[in-house]
């Protein structure tokens, strides 16, 4: 007998069809011995219904309202799975975050899991309930609602695989694995039977939005056995996120390649080049609690220099409007940006004892005559800034030319 999580996301519990479909796999699984809890996420599209429908009231939305209102979401799916369980002769219980008691922080729309309290919730598997948790919610220590951010569900079910210890973590979706890159952007990419959960982490964080990037962390902490499987196919193995350093020769250098159109790119022009202006520029950002992700220095000339960096594209106009209160200050000449670009990341551990992916990166962008503004490298990633309206064309492009369609095959340099 394990324990097994199964996390289903909004697509997957679409409409009152698919839920019974989830349903019948649960209680497959539970008739073969196994307890299970299951994690849901809102139904596919509710939660940009309920961020509009707030919006519609409040352009920049109360951040502890928002979440009271889009924690509803998930609330009528976890209900909605537990009547059909019922229905179909299983015992199931719902619970919300706040009824688990998920604790977080009060970082509303984006908090963090600080503990959770799974008492309960073994006492209903060892009663022999299926057990229904709301993703993607919590409370913070005042009984407040909070959210994790979108995408939450995947690391509400990880976290509750780690405190239950479960056996296994599946996160069920609309694709049958983790792919080489987006399959709805490339329809040559390849799923991958397993990836490294390094390689997982940079994906998740480059902008693969398969895994939400803090429930990769959960299982990289915890080492939760975390699996991702389609919810309308069956009997497939999806891809597995592996711990072990994984030497085998013919893995290829690049696993995957990531993208994000999240980004908005600002450049304060003519600063003096002397030290404490980068300080000077982003403090005052980070104090507006705006995360800043590529920076970008240009040599200094005539004693001036440029100074670039990227920010989330929904904090872009805040972050512009604090540099030009600070401008005079600084003694720059100009603060201007471009909230019309793209990250496209190519990541693999292989790149650790591989030379030449930088170049072969490069080249097949010039190729296609697409410029590169920014560059940024790890050890297992490198991350080109380019004109939004080239993101599918560099993703294709490099996709065909490291041979990611082909299993283990050499990159192309
Ligand atoms: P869910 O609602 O089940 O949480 P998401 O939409 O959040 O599903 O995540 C699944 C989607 O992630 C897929 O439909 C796919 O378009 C996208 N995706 C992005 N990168 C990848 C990748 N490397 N492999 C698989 N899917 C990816
Ligand atoms: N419903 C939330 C969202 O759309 C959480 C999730 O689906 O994981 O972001
Ligand atoms: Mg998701």
């Amino acid at each position: 007998m394990a324990l097994i999580v199964q996390k289903y996301g909004g697509t997957s519990v679409g409409d009152p069809e698919r839920i019974k479909n989830v349903a019948h796999r649960v209680a497959r699984f539970q008739s073969m011995g196994h307890q299970v809890v299951v994690v849901v996420s809102a139904m596919s599209g509710e939660t940009n219904r309920l961020i509009a429908l707030a919006k519609s009231v409040q352009a920049h939305p109360d951040p502890r309202e928002l979440d009271v209102m889009v924690s509803t979401g998930e609330q009528v799916t976890i209900a909605l799975l537990a009547m059909t369980l019922k229905e179909i002769g299983v015992k199931a219980k719902s619970y919300t975050g706040a009824q688990v008691r998920i604790v977080t922080d009060n970082a509303h729309t984006k908090a963090r899991i600080l503990s959770i309290d799974e008492a309960n919730i073994r006492a209903d598997l060892n009663e022999g309930h299926v057990v229904v948790v709301a993703g993607f919610q919590g409370v913070d220590e005042n009984g407040n609602i909070t959210t994790l951010g979108r995408g939450g569900s995947d690391t509400t079910g990880v976290a509750l695989a780690a405190a239950l210890k479960a056996d296994e973590c599946q996160i069920y979706t609309d694709v049958d694995g983790v792919y080489t890159t987006d399959p709805r952007i490339v329809p040559e990419a390849r799923r991958l039977a397993t990836i490294t959960f390094e390689e997982m982490l940079e994906l998740a964080s480059l902008g693969s939005k398969v895994l939400q990037i803090r429930s990769v962390e959960f299982a990289g902490k915890y080492k939760v056995k975390l699996r991702v499987l389609s919810s309308f196919e069956e009997g497939g193995d999806g891809t597995l996120i592996t711990f072990e350093d994984d030497d085998n020769m013919e893995k290829a250098i690049i696993s995957g390649i990531a993208f994000n159109r999240d980004e908005a790119k600002i450049t304060v022009l003519g600063v003096p080049d002397k030290p404490g202006i980068a300080y000077q520029i982003l403090g005052p950002v980070a104090e507006a609690n705006i995360d800043v992700d590529m920076i970008i220095q240009n040599v200094g000339a005539d004693g001036s220099t440029d100074f670039t960096f990227t920010v989330h594209r929904n904090e872009y106009a805040k972050a512009i409007e604090i540099l030009r209160k600070v401008q005079t200050h600084i003694g720059a000449r100009e603060v201007s940006g471009d909230d019309k670009i793209a990250k496209v990341s190519v990541v693999g551990v292989g790149m650790r004892s591989h030379v030449g992916i930088a170049s072969a990166m490069f080249r097949t962008l010039a190729e296609e005559g697409i410029n590169i503004q920014m560059i940024s490298t790890s050890e297992i990633k490198i991350s080109v800034v380019i004109d939004e309206k080239y993101l599918e064309l560099a993703v294709r492009v490099l996709h065909k030319a490291f041979n990611l369609e082909q299993s283990g095959s050499p990159v192309l340099v």
